[in-house]
């Protein structure tokens, strides 16, 4: 090797993509603490933290209700069988979202309609979703319900998706699983629809230590029976069993991780918004930058750019890559062209924005602790490689 290519190599900065340790750094002590605490307290099966942790979300939120779970996966199926969904129901979901979205509609034997999302906020769009409930009225189907997604930790359009999931009778859950902290308008995400979904995976943007998921609502009713479908579908003991359920339940290790994670979550949302406004102001004039629609407050799980159809993904994510800048494709296949959902039906008008994002989008280091120069490292890079 010349002493040219090793300055080279040793120029190329270590630049996580998301970086959990510099979060575990600044709270290590507590959250070590809190572990300890619960593992010599022994109460591992819904301890007292678990019932502490749902009382400080709830309120966090402002939903009425929170019923923590092992998963967000776990969490969206909860509330398909509290709701008792099942074969001959259909389901609206975003053909660009993660897998898990649409799976768990499928769990249940239900059909997953597909639905095509809007260019500038990558989320459902009311006209579509408008569009799939009369398709599926027509092929016989029973609508029940729509998964609107927050793609990213942007807030769907609630009030017009909700408005016309009230005409047509059918209920919403929000999957809020990217966008915990986030708002629109006058309401926090865990307010909108009749229920809403989240995760606690540890690259959420509130994360614990292995698995973990919540979910909200204000319904009395549903809250009781989603208490019931979490401990496999209990009565009035844990041996009386009235309906099917799972064994769904949030560790109490996790729950402790949680509430010491919640304490500097305020302060993380501020630093994600700093990161999406300096990335901002950096590559607007030289790229699509996410937009937020109005009154919304993003979690920012990811920062996402279109690039334009001149620029080829792969050539640019190894540009980046050379450069020492981790990029990521989420998503690169839409749900309703994935193997495993072949099967389901999609919007007539179809989901062209969903197979075009797919195509185009690229995810940029996202994290509260992005420091400011290594932020302008990455924007000079990105403009560099858009620019060659
Ligand atoms: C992460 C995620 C889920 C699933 O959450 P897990 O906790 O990993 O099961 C569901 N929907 C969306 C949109 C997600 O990003």
């Amino acid at each position: 090797m010349t002493n040219a290519a090793q300055k080279e190599t040793v120029d190329i900065p270590n630049i996580p993509f998301i970086d959990l340790q510099a979060q575990r750094e600044r709270i290590a002590d507590k959250v070590d603490a809190a572990v300890l605490n619960a593992v010599h307290e022994g109460k591992y099966i819904m301890g007292p933290q678990v019932k502490e942790l749902e009382q400080q979300l709830a309120e966090f939120t402002g939903a009425k209700h929170c019923i923590s779970c092992s998963s967000g996966t776990d969490s969206l199926a909860m509330v398909l069988m509290a709701k008792g969904v099942g074969p001959g129901d259909a389901v609206f979901v975003p053909a660009f979202t993660f897998v898990a979205t649409a799976e768990v509609v499928a769990w249940v034997g239900a059909t997953a309609y597909f639905v095509d999302v809007l260019e500038d906020s990558f989320n459902m769009d009311p006209a579509s979703l408008e569009q799939a409930i009369k398709d599926a009225q027509e092929a016989g189907e029973n609508p029940v319900g729509v998964i609107p997604v927050d793609l990213f930790g942007q807030p769907a359009d609630y009030p017009a998706l909700c408005a016309i999931a009230e005409a047509n009778n059918l209920w919403v859950m929000a999957d809020s699983a990217q966008s915990f902290g986030g708002r629109l308008g006058d309401k926090n995400v865990g307010q909108w629809g009749l229920a809403t979904s989240t995760s606690f995976f540890p690259a959420k943007p509130l994360g614990c230590y292995g698995d973990g998921g919540a979910l909200f609502t204000d319904d009395d009713e549903l809250a009781e029976l989603l208490q019931s479908v979490r401990v496999h579908g209990k009565g009035g003991y844990k041996y009386d069993n009235v309906r099917i359920g799972m064994n769904a339940r949030l560790d109490t290790v996790q729950a402790a991780i949680l509430i010491e994670k919640l304490k500097i979550f305020p302060s993380e949302l501020d630093a994600r918004d700093a990161v999406a406004a300096r990335y901002n102001e950096g590559l607007k004039d030289v790229v699509n930058v996410p937009e937020l629609i109005e009154g919304a407050r993003s979690a920012w799980a990811q920062y996402t750019l279109v690039l334009p159809e001149n620029v080829d993904r792969d050539d640019f994510a190894a540009s980046c890559k050379t450069a020492g800048v981790p990029t990521a494709v989420y998503y690169p296949i839409p749900l309703s062209q994935q193997t495993g959902y072949k099967k389901f039906p999609v919007v007539s008008s179809g989901t062209a924005v969903s197979e075009s994002l797919a195509q185009s989008v690229i995810s940029l280091p996202m994290h509260p602790y992005l420091e400011a120069g290594t932020q302008d490292y990455i924007i000079e890079t990105v403009r560099k490689v858009l620019e060659a």
